[in-house]
């Protein structure tokens, strides 16, 4: 039973074992490598990706996962017999699984039945079980019914994101940013790029540049289906009409999810699916190594604002995110046929992004 359910309080003891577990894992974690990308046909313009694929479980979720189990655990709404299930459609139901592993709870992923199996693979790798739905729509309703027939707890990323996070520092991704810039030739960025799935990474990257009193602007490279860049525009768009979906995974939603902050973001960048593809297949070849396809999305985009900066005779530096890497797309992403059957024309925007990073 979920301990606010009962009304019961949960153990102290056990809950100072359980945030101890979660503590003495980070102290044991490097941080994230910022890399350098120059551009040799931008002079005095850099780019810098903050690599967040090196995380023990492989992407950017592992920090939202880590801190939506401390929020839900220090108020009490996790306990040692509590069931705890996430909507997700791969990579917070991965990292989650690592998580409720450590603390020996049980983990249900409600995952749309589209889920590449690679993703599957991995949630049952951390000892997670999934529970499939035919309806994406459907994950958020189905979630809390099994919360509520197995007594147990819904962490609700979608919820919970943006106030999970320490947006004023602890070392959230902004700030680990800001650190690693320190250096740098333009220590301080014109601009940092990012994507938006529940929206908690730009909420947090938003916030800490206005408290921190930085001139850096925020821009998010959003799927052309998805519904953020159009209520960016119009706060009265709140969902896309119905079958319309983005195809590039952990990005770009059907509806305006509540961790979405539109007031701390400057700028939003529409992005087609092939470009975002293109991109991310020149950026694995500059880089030796595959990125996942909204790393693709966030690249086109800095490339937009890298060509507007220079045009303006502007130098400075650009930072985006390397928020997952590609092994777990190698039957999509990855794989030449599954594209062609679904008429993703890509090869125009891989050249390209092949000739602007040189
Ligand atoms: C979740 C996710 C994002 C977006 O991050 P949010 O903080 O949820 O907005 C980007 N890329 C990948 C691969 C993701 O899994």
């Amino acid at each position: 039973m979920t301990p606010a359910m009962t009304g019961k309080r949960v153990d102290r003891r056990w809950l100072s074992e359980a945030v101890r577990r979660i503590e003495a894992d980070y102290n044991r974690s490097a941080d994230t490598h910022l890399i350098r990308v120059d551009l040799p046909r931008y002079p005095g313009i850099v780019l810098y990706l903050k690599d967040e694929s090196s995380h023990p479980t492989g992407s950017l979720k592992h920090r939202l996962a880590r801190s939506l189990f401390l929020y839900a655990l220090c108020n009490e709404w996790i306990g040692p017999e509590t069931t705890v299930i996430e909507s997700s459609s791969g990579s917070t139901a991965v990292s989650e699984a690592y998580f409720a592993k450590m603390l020996g709870l049980r983990f249900i992923a409600v995952v749309p039945a589209t889920t590449a199996k690679p993703k599957l693979d991995a949630i049952r790798f951390h000892g997670g079980e999934i529970h499939m739905v035919d309806d994406p729509r459907t994950v958020y309703a189905v979630s809390h019914r099994l919360a509520a027939e197995t007594g147990g707890h819904y962490l609700d990323q979608f919820t919970y994101a943006e106030r999970a996070t320490d947006w004023r520092g602890n070392n959230n991704i902004a700030e680990s940013i800001f650190a690693q810039m320190a250096e740098e030739e333009h220590p301080c960025p014109s601009w940092i790029v990012c994507g938006a799935g529940t929206g908690g990474t730009s909420a947090t990257i938003g916030r800490f540049i206005r408290y921190c009193r930085h001139d850096t602007k925020l821009c998010v490279a959003d799927p052309v289906h998805s519904v953020f860049h159009r209520h960016f525009e119009d706060r009265s768009v709140v969902a896309l009409p119905e079958g319309c979906a983005s195809r590039i995974e952990g990005i770009g939603r059907p509806r305006v999810e509540p961790s979405f902050v539109p007031s701390v973001i400057d700028r939003m960048i529409a992005v087609e699916d092939a470009d975002s593809i293109g991109a991310m297949r020149a950026l694995s070849d500059r880089l030796g190594r595959r990125v996942g396809g909204s790393t693709g999305t966030n690249l086109w985009a800095c490339a937009q604002i890298v060509e507007e900066m220079a045009a303006a005779g502007e130098t400075g530096s650009i930072v985006t995110l390397l928020c997952d890497g590609g092994d777990r797309y190698g039957c999509t992403y990855y794989d030449d046929a599954w594209l062609d059957d679904r008429g993703v024309a890509w090869t125009g925007a891989a050249a390209r992004m092949t000739q602007f990073l040189g």
